[in-house]
């Protein structure tokens, strides 16, 4: 085990709320609170009566008033997370063969699943250096174009185009859903977990399905290949309209994810959401560039609003770094192992307050000055 410096950071340089992890996520305090109390009946009750059901509702609308889902639209949700939905999406999404736009551990993931299947053909692959975002390319063999909107191990976001021709986008909106606007003309699916810019809790999956995307699902269930039953998005689909889930769902997940759409659709809806996500990640990749040994690792033209990667200088070592924030109640902002960078990676998701990130560059400073001695 190797010794990390430990030392208190001043009291006035702390952010109030210091769970800056990119997911789990900061959950607000006046959500929890909301689950003690007015929760507290729901808790403990039956997902297949009124009062789950009419929080699964609420989930459904919000999410289609949040994001101004056009007529034919529909949101689908699932137990299992964002995982889980790429097992569905190898049985119940992909016909032949998927494209995949690689540009980091959870979009490569996807990529892997599908070339595991045993009744795909080995799938395209696009396949970006980390930092880097990618775009697909059209090619007719492709039906599915699985594509990801915020690269949450490398803090990349990426502008999301359709191919031409009659394939099917996938777009995994993890960790951009809930602060970054997406244009639905391009989208069929985009699906998420609400651990990570909506601020709730995991085990849950959700998607917005266009026309397209809702026709892909019945056209899979229609040939003789098997879907195991929990991986059926028809069968999710035909729950989902009855606002129900196949299996028990966490009701505590459901609960902050209607509390964070509330909050944000009161005070503005995606374009609030997202211009708070932009503010505080403005804040950190302003500081990162004018700071002497932390450089913002993703070029301007990728840079996510949500995760913000910043490389430091080999003079200090970010574990060190990440370490005495931890122990000062600054949690989580280490780098994502597997890049193996001397990096940090703080979370702005609009949860967050963005003062409360403007705070942290002033603990940041004080903690790296103490570390390189200058
Ligand atoms: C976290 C994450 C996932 C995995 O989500 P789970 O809920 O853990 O399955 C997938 N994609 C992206 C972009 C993520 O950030």
């Amino acid at each position: 085990m190797s010794q990390h410096p430990d030392f208190t950071i001043p009291a006035d340089y702390l952010p109030r709320d210091g769970r800056l992890g990119s997911g789990p996520s900061l959950i607000r305090g006046e959500a929890l609170d909301s689950l003690a109390t007015s929760g507290r009946g729901v808790l403990g009750t039956s997902h297949r009566q009124a009062p789950v059901k009419n929080l699964v509702g609420s989930i459904r609308s919000r999410l289609a008033e949040f994001y101004h889902l056009p007529g034919g639209f529909e949101v689908m949700l699932g137990v299992g997370g964002a995982t889980s939905f790429w097992d569905a999406a190898v049985v119940s999404l992909i016909e032949r063969k998927s494209q995949h736009v690689v540009c980091g551990e959870f979009s490569g993931k996807f990529a892997a699943a599908t070339h595991a299947a045993p009744h795909l053909e080995v799938p395209s692959i696009i396949e970006v250096a980390p930092g880097q975002g990618g775009l697909p390319s059209t090619d007719p063999s492709v039906d599915a174009y699985c594509l990801i909107h915020n690269e949450t191990s490398t803090g990349v976001a990426n502008e999301l185009g359709r191919p031409e021709g009659p394939g099917i986008t996938l777009i995994d909106g993890t960790s951009a859903a809930g602060a970054m606007p997406i244009d639905l003309a391009a989208t069929d699916i985009y699906y998420f977990s609400p651990q990570k810019a909506l601020g709730s809790e995991g085990g849950l999956w959700l998607a917005i399905c266009s026309p397209a995307g809702i026709e892909r699902i019945e056209a899979t269930t229609r040939t003789d290949r098997w879907i195991p039953a929990s991986l059926s998005l028809k069968t999710a689909l035909d729950n989902s309209r009855k606002n129900q889930t196949y299996n028990t769902p966490a009701i505590s997940t459901l609960w902050f994810l209607d509390q964070q759409l509330g909050w944000m659709l009161e005070r503005g809806g995606l374009t609030w959401a997202t211009q708070r996500s932009l503010t505080s990640s403005g804040t950190l990749y302003n500081w990162a560039e004018t700071h002497e040994l932390i450089t913002p690792f993703v070029a301007p033209e990728f840079r996510s609003p949500t995760v913000v990667t910043l490389d430091i200088d080999d003079r200090v070592n970010a574990d060190d770094v990440v370490a005495v924030c931890r122990s000062n109640g600054i949690l989580d902002i280490g780098g994502y192992r597997k890049l193996g960078r001397n990096q940090l990676r703080i979370a702005c998701f609009p949860g967050i307050e963005p003062t409360d990130i403007e705070l942290t560059t002033k603990a940041l400073d004080y903690v790296i000055e103490r570390l390189a001695g200058i």
